[in-house]
């Protein structure tokens, strides 16, 4: 086989397996909201228990879970949360992204932010303003919201702090799902529930 042959096979190869991880994502976001609604009863009792008993190394495991359920999914497959949840928008993200795009803070406050009922600044429309449909990436990926950077959170300090938001993740971010049943495998619910004696 001639270079350009194999350059061609190679590239007809990667194309195929950029396609068929893109519709394995579709389906897995399609079939979501259902599993993790079915899932949701088990993870609240699951994780009342957890806040009851926190093993002590339950960060470090949720870090290995993390980093092992980001090995295999692509987010530029999904984009799930970009296209149906906004981030919050503190006052260093505001100043950070309306200075990379030139403009004043109070432009891009009134251009792209509203205030919501928590008092968060959040965006006023889903997808996001930055995100681009075609290809799931950000146009403001350098200098986007802290929020962003750090979801679906699963790897954050003192984990257990944010539980609920974490079950309300699952709806929205694959990831987010799977990390939580892997957790529930690695960490039983038995393992947390005090033993009876005879
Ligand atoms: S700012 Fe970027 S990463 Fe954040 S929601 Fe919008 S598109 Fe997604
Ligand atoms: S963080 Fe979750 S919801 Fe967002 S793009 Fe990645 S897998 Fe999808």
């Amino acid at each position: 086989m001639v270079q350009s042959d194999f350059q061609n096979t190679s590239y007809y190869f990667a194309r195929i397996a950029v396609i068929s991880n893109i519709l394995y994502m579709q389906k897995r976001l399609e079939e979501l909201p259902k599993l993790a609604e079915e899932a949701r009863k088990e993870n609240k009792k699951y994780f009342v228990n957890l806040r009851k008993r926190t093993p002590k190394n339950l960060d470090y495991v949720m870090q290995e879970l993390h980093d092992k359920e980001f090995k295999k999914t692509d987010c530029l497959t999904c984009g799930n949360c970009c296209k149906t949840t906004s981030p919050i928008f503190t006052d260093s993200d505001t100043a950070r992204i309306s200075k990379h795009l030139k403009m004043k803070v109070a432009d891009f406050q009134s251009k792209y932010l509203e205030r919501d009922s928590d008092d968060f600044m959040v965006l006023k429309t889903a997808p996001c303003s930055f995100f681009d449909e075609s290809d799931n990436t950000c146009f403001i990926y350098d200098v986007r919201p802290k929020a962003c950077s750090e979801y679906p959170h699963t790897n954050r300090k003192k984990f257990i702090q944010i539980t609920d938001l974490t079950i309300e993740n699952t709806t929205v971010c694959p990831a987010a799902y799977n990390i939580v049943e892997a957790l529930k495998v690695k960490i039983p619910y038995e393992y947390n529930t005090k033993k009876t004696r005879r």
